[in-house]
């Protein structure tokens, strides 16, 4: 469980002393995203309440992955004011992570954790867990480097010769790399950063070839979503000059390609104008069908996996400690699986499995809800309210919980509502989000 304490700091910026919840222990089985904080530096961020200044606190940590039998701490030099002190704090770390874990879990790796004076030692360390060398690593810090410098260019002509120059360092690794900073913008409530990098990578599209391609790539989907029809799939298919655009159609034509289609296919082959056509549309067929196979095996192994993980929740004599060890595995597939199954066993009657069926199916219901936030907790209840005073009554009941941010949240995926058509729920949750700034203010 995630271990959070209050630290009392005093603000590097303006010296004023605050107090600020940070997290000693990050265990990546208890909350997966740890992972992710860590790698991109975001672990006890902090924001003075005095002058507004934001950034990570120099706090030490331990980062534990079971999986991997990593142990790492965090001790930055001006941690501990002796040796003894920072030995105490790296005994206290393994002593509380060893006590949380089942006996049999408890091995020598967390008794010598490795000790790291640098967030970018420590991350290099993960990262090569992960089986990512430092080339690789390299090569990422090149396209960090290279992002900056197009962030920092001081005028769009400048930033479009820095894109002709590296175009060949703009590739899909490159536009990776950009979503996340988006990503991570947007959860850390950074408004400008993400107009920024948005702004960035519409320029990207339109200039770099990267973006071209991935622009025609997106295009082509567009169009077959518009038209998801079988004579659509297969002139886009016939027009897309690369492999990845296929196999990109294919993924989300899937259903489209049964018999009918490929009889279209057929009469195309004999309707073409020459030898050579004919000869690029049968390799045409031959990928089409490969692609196809290579989809239906992945998914025939994934329902199986997913089958036989709901066969050891049915069997366990833990399932909570097993849902919660493979809590990422407990996907849509997942719940296929499992409606199908509930399904099965009501329409034969076998009251006993259905009701086995329906506590797991409880019991991850509830551990799904316990992994979201609690603001998205309440958000989801306000979204699901019958009516004012129960919203109201919500609202009353989570005073403390409904801050600023819940309400900007709420401002945001109301526009996306409208956006996407959704009217019904956007106008629930503007009634919502009025209440709601009644109770902030
Ligand atoms: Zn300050």
């Amino acid at each position: 469980m995630p271990q959070i304490m209050l630290a009392h700091v005093t603000c590097p910026n303006c010296r004023n002393p605050f107090q600020t919840p940070v997290e000693q222990i990050l265990d990546v089985r208890a909350d997966p995203s740890a992972k992710m904080r860590v790698l991109n530096g975001l672990v006890n961020m902090a924001v003075c309440p005095h002058c507004g200044m934001r950034g990570a606190l120099r706090i030490p940590f331990l980062y534990h992955d079971p999986d991997k039998e990593l142990a790492l701490v965090y001790m930055p030099v001006e941690a501990g004011r002796n040796d003894l002190e920072r030995q105490q704090a790296i005994g206290k770390f393994t002593s509380t992570v060893m006590n949380s874990l089942p006996p049999e879990e408890r091995k020598a790796y967390l008794l010598q954790p490795q000790v790291f004076l640098t967030l970018e030692n420590l991350t290099n360390k993960i990262l090569e867990a992960d089986g990512v060398t430092p080339e690789m690593i390299e090569e990422q810090k090149a396209r960090v480097e290279l992002l900056q410098r197009m962030l920092d260019a001081t005028s769009d002509e400048a930033l479009e010769a820095i894109i002709r120059e590296n175009d060949a360092s703009i590739d899909a690794d490159f536009f990776r790399l950009l979503t996340m900073n988006v990503e991570i913008a947007q959860a850390t409530g950074r408004a400008t950063d993400v107009q920024r990098f948005l702004a960035l990578r519409d320029k990207l599209l339109e200039l770099s070839s990267e973006g071209q391609a991935a622009r025609a790539r997106r295009e082509m989907l567009e169009a077959l979503r518009a038209e998801p029809t079988r004579d659509k799939l297969l002139d886009l298919l016939i027009q897309a000059s690369d492999e990845r655009t296929r196999e990109l159609l294919v993924t989300f034509g899937r259903p489209l390609i049964d018999y009918p289609f490929f009889q279209a296919l057929t009469a195309r082959i004999e309707a073409a104008p020459d030898a050579a056509e004919r000869e690029r549309l049968k390799a045409l067929r031959k990928e089409i069908l490969a692609i196809r196979d290579r989809l239906d095996e992945a998914t025939r192994a994934l329902y199986e996996a997913r089958a036989a993980l709901l066969r050891d929740l049915m069997l366990s004599d833990d399932p909570e400690r097993l849902a919660r060890r493979r809590f990422l595995e407990l996907d849509d597939a997942f719940f296929n699986v499992l409606a199908a199954n509930l399904e099965e066993a009501r329409t034969a009657g076998d009251e006993q499995t259905v009701q086995a069926l329906q506590s797991v199916w409880n019991m991850i219901l509830r551990l799904t809800e316990e992994a979201i936030p609690p603001e998205l907790r309440l958000f989801n209840r306000l979204m699901a309210a019958e009516d004012e005073a129960e919203i109201e009554k919500l609202l009353e009941a989570n005073r403390d919980l409904v801050t600023d941010r819940l309400v900007r949240f709420m401002e945001e995926t109301e526009a996306n509502l409208r956006e996407e058509g959704a009217l019904e729920s956007a106008d629930h949750l503007a009634l919502v989000m009025e209440k709601a700034k009644e109770t902030v203010a």
